[in-house]
């Protein structure tokens, strides 16, 4: 391992302490700070230069060989199976309905393509967490109001000039 590379591989754990899909940090080409675009794509701010994440990768391949199945995807891309079943798992690719990935609904059990729920139980989970978002809202806007009137305790907490 060259210096350089060393260099690379210890800011590349400095800047992530959790590379789940292996981001592109530093250009191939010239060693500049890859840039997020979405989606899974980075761009070299020095030299212009495409990287892709796991999920870039993954996801570009689908969509140039729709109906491909895991481990066809995984064989091509490098990405492994679990990092795909993953990202499917948190709705962010939709493999095809052909192939071998099975995702049950973690509700009601049903099949399903993508994510963790299936589309009616989604739904009600999405209200269930909306609903806890306005409680803790509720929660924390009573919290502030205490604040105000909680006297030198709180003035000592919240120093401001
Ligand atoms: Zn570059
Ligand atoms: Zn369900």
């Amino acid at each position: 391992m060259s210096d350089r590379e060393k260099k690379t591989e210890k800011l590349r754990k400095d800047l992530l302490d959790e590379d789940v899909y292996n981001r592109p940090t530093l250009c191939t080409d010239c060693g500049g700070i890859m840039v997020f675009k979405g989606v899974g794509e980075y761009k070299c701010e020095d030299c212009g230069s495409l990287g892709y994440d796991d999920y870039g990768k993954a996801r570009n391949y689908i969509e140039m060989h729709p109906g491909a199945t895991m481990a066809e995807v995984a064989g091509a891309t490098g990405v492994t199976q679990k990092s795909i079943r993953e990202m499917v798992r948190e709705s962010r690719l939709e493999i095809a309905a052909s192939s071998n990935v099975f995702l049950r609904c973690e509700i009601c059990g049903t099949t399903i393509r993508s994510g963790r729920f299936c589309a009616k139980c989604e739904t009600a989970h999405h209200r269930e967490i909306e609903e806890r978002a306005r409680n803790a809202k509720n929660i924390n806007l009573a919290g502030f109001g205490m604040e105000k009137s909680a006297g030198e305790d709180g003035a000592k907490r919240f120093k401001r000039e």
